[in-house]
Formats: C-alpha cells, sequence, structure tokens
C-alpha cells in the first residue's frame, strides 16, 4: 500500500500544483478532477440539523487517472451502500435470532456499518492519489500517495513533505 505524504499548506496561500499527474506522474496533466475535503468545517448545528462546510479544489491530473477517479468515486458509492444493506440484514439477523430490543438492532446496524465503510475506504482509498485530509481558517493539510509529487507540491508551496502514520 502506498505511504501517504503530507503536505500542509497555510489556506491565505495560493496553492500551486505541479505539472504533474499525482496519480501516475506523467508529465503536464491535461484534464483536472474536483476534491471535496473530506472531513467538512462545522458552519452550523442545530439539534435536528447540522450543517458541515466543504472545501472544493480543482487538481490537475492526466485524462486517464481523472477518469479512473470518477470510476472509483461512484464504486464508492456503490460500495458504501452495500455496507449498509450488508450491515442492515446481519442488524436483522442478529436481532431475530437473539429476540433483541428495537434499539439494540440499531446500535448492531451503526457499528457494523461504522466497521464496514472504513474497510470499504481502505480498500479503494489508494486511487484517489491526492486527498485534502483537514482544513481551517488557517491551513490546508494535503495527502499525496506518490512521494515525488509531495515533494514537488512542498518545493512549489514552500512547505515541507512529510511522510504520514503509515496507519492513515
Ligand atoms: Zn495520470
Amino acid at each position: 500500500m502506498a505511504k501517504w505524504m503530507r503536505v500542509v499548506v497555510p489556506s491565505s496561500q495560493k496553492l500551486r500544483f505541479p505539472s504533474l499527474c499525482p496519480g501516475c506522474l506523467r508529465p503536464e496533466p491535461e484534464a483536472s478532477s474536483r476534491l471535496r475535503s473530506e472531513r467538512g468545517r462545522l458552519k452550523s448545528f442545530y439539534v435536528v440539523y447540522i450543517k458541515w462546510e466543504y472545501l472544493w479544489v480543482t487538481v490537475p491530473f492526466c485524462k486517464e487517472c481523472a477518469d479512473r477517479r470518477g470510476r472509483w468515486e461512484k464504486l464508492d458509492m456503490a460500495l458504501l451502500f452495500v455496507a449498509v444493506i450488508v450491515s442492515f440484514a446481519l442488524a436483522v439477523w442478529f436481532a431475530v435470532s437473539l429476540k433483541l430490543q428495537p434499539w439494540e438492532f440499531w446500535v448492531i446496524f451503526l457499528a457494523v456499518a461504522a466497521i464496514l465503510t472504513v474497510l470499504c475506504n481502505r480498500l479503494v482509498r489508494d486511487y484517489r492519489a491526492v486527498r485534502i485530509k483537514h482544513y481551517d481558517d488557517n491551513t490546508l493539510a494535503f495527502v499525496f500517495s506518490r512521494p515525488e509529487y509531495a515533494q514537488e507540491f512542498g518545493r512549489l508551496n514552500g512547505q515541507p513533505a512529510l511522510v504520514l502514520g503509515s496507519r492513515s
């Protein structure tokens, strides 16, 4: 599995991307892909309603990698859907065979869904090549699966590229 490298850029800074595809390192990528930050910023919070604000950044990709990202993103959604169905079926099975209370059913459902989502994420995340892990008022944290790209991105933006812990 790829070792992700992390580069943190002040959000006031204008981002500069290397003239390379972050997926395959081909020079002069001709396409681009819109990336959404993985963790949104809590915009407002009401009892029944939480609003998150996400950051979108357009990153240059070669056509092939951009297309692949698009395909995997759809598959990602499908996997998520399957994960929800499977968790629901498992929870029903537990609830029926152990004669559980409705609230116990929901606890099992949510727990299984959470575990499956994390597993699915681990399986398919490498295709992304670039991820925006976090952003706030001051900083933007990018991670890259290609160290060469991360270093070049860091150099262009005047920030060091650091190896991310292998677990993340
Ligand atoms: Zn590419």
